[in-house]
């Protein structure tokens, strides 16, 4: 629906939950941020573009906030049905978005091959049965502002889910659309239930992003999995995940130091999810993004150090 003049948030289910892809019309030209997944494109926003009388000629540019496949998979799809469209994403996740594999072993795979979990068969299969690369033609870096007519949309770079995430300030309207730059202290169903945990991954540069969404003020937060937040609702949400990044590396420092000697990411995770949120298992498991990145954090501040068990998985004890 046009949430704000101009601003179309098109929501396209997958399983339970949805991925909003945002369509922002200017006078000279429309951009879209996220393609969702292959699906997303061919069953929903197409169909809304037509409905709706919007032009798919129009659209100029379309960005993948970040390099995840349900943000990136509808990318070929774009450039079958937008045949004026430059393909858009952060500098710094275009290898992952690129190349499906590289998204599929360091992104998705990190946790298999460097901290003993459980190795999922099947996620290369469906990652590949629902998104389709193509080249990227223009990586971006932040403070670029795009200029669609009679609106001007400005690229913020607001690392932290992923390193070249990039969120949008449309100066018409003052909001803000984020991708998932930030997370809250869940990720959610459709239905609003907790889904898994906020997968930031990068946390000083995640403080730093909701830090300065924050000092923009915006009208709107607008996210890809998140209901519209307007007004304090928007600045609650920041403020509700900045202050889960605290709560969550006092769990992982409590948890290591009860630990009384080295444990594994994995371990830390079983001993403190209850602490973090109200996630089942498998879901819970999600914690290796944002506990790893505390983990970095606490090392960093030699709180803890690094060591190694006798498979050779790393473990954490106090410093
Ligand atoms: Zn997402």
């Amino acid at each position: 629906m046009e949430i704000l003049p101009g601003i179309h948030r098109i929501e396209c289910p997958i399983a339970t939950r949805y991925v909003a892809i945002y369509a922002i019309v200017g006078s000279a030209s429309t951009l879209i941020i996220d393609t969702g997944f292959d699906g997303s494109i061919r069953e929903t926003v197409i169909p809304y573009f037509k409905e709706k009388k919007l032009s798919l000629e129009a659209v100029k540019y379309a960005f993948n906030t970040h390099s995840d496949f349900d943000h990136t998979g509808g990318n070929k799809a774009v450039k079958e049905f937008m045949p004026n469209a430059l393909i858009c994403c952060g500098e710094r996740d275009r290898a992952m978005i690129e190349d499906l594999q590289i998204m599929i072993d360091d992104r998705y795979g990190e946790f298999n091959h460097d901290h003993g979990f459980p190795d999922d068969p099947d996620t290369g299969a469906f990652v590949r049965a629902v998104a389709f690369e193509t080249r990227i033609d223009i990586g971006f870096t932040g403070g670029e502002r795009i200029d669609l007519g009679d609106r001007i949309v400005e690229v913020l770079h607001t690392p932290g889910h992923s390193w070249g995430h990039l969120s949008f300030l449309d100066e018409k309207t003052g909001a803000v659309i984020i991708g998932d730059a930030v997370l809250g202290d869940s990720v959610l169903h459709a239905d609003g239930a907790p889904a898994f945990p906020p997968t930031y991954r990068f946390v000083e540069a995640y403080r730093a992003s909701i830090r300065l969404l924050k000092g923009m003020n915006p009208t709107e937060v607008l996210t890809s999995h998140y209901p519209r937040y307007k007004g304090q609702d928007g600045i609650d949400f920041l403020d509700t995940s900045l202050a889960y990044t605290d709560l969550a590396e006092r769990v992982a420092l409590e948890t290591i130091t009860q630990a009384g000697g080295p444990i594994t990411l994995a371990e830390i995770i079983e001993k403190c999810h209850d602490r973090l949120g109200p996630w089942e298992n498998p879901a819970y498991t999600f914690l290796s993004y944002p506990l790893l990145g505390h983990l970095e954090v606490l090392e960093g501040y030699k709180k803890i150090k690094r060591g190694k068990n006798a498979q050779a998985i790393p473990t954490w004890s106090l410093a």
